[in-house]
């Protein structure tokens, strides 16, 4: 179970915004952004504030209880981004309202969290 004061906290840290695609709470006016365990509960994942993210109501559910995916580039079996031990911005890259992956990870979590899908991309161009 995690707590209101919990989620209020690693909301705040997140400025709001869902930690893969950057979705912000704002341009989402009729849904709130979920909290949602990086490592899920089914694999052991903690409530602990480590184990914790902001996800969009797009993100969340195709993460689902997923860790990994098939980099679309090498077809290796490659973990998804983790917004505690890895940077945005070594993984992630805008071009224009798409979002382009800098590495395995990055291009691995676009595919699986279906970051480029079409309503994802109106969102942004809106
Ligand atoms: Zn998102």
């Amino acid at each position: 179970m995690i707590g209101a004061q919990t989620r209020a906290q690693v909301r705040e840290r997140a400025q709001n915004a869902c930690e893969y695609c950057h979705l912000h709470q704002d341009d989402s006016p009729l849904a709130a952004l979920h909290v949602e365990h990086i490592i899920p509960k089914i694999h052991s994942g903690s409530d602990d504030i480590d184990n914790l993210a902001v996800a969009c109501i797009a993100c969340n559910p195709h993460k689902g209880t997923t860790l990994t995916g098939i980099d679309p580039e090498t077809n290796k079996i490659t973990e998804l981004f983790h917004p505690r031990r890895q940077a945005w911005k070594d993984h992630f890259e805008w071009q224009g309202i798409y979002l382009a992956g800098k590495t395995a990870t990055g291009r691995t979590t676009i595919r699986v969290l279906n970051i480029n899908s079409e309503d994802q991309v109106a969102l942004r161009s809106s």
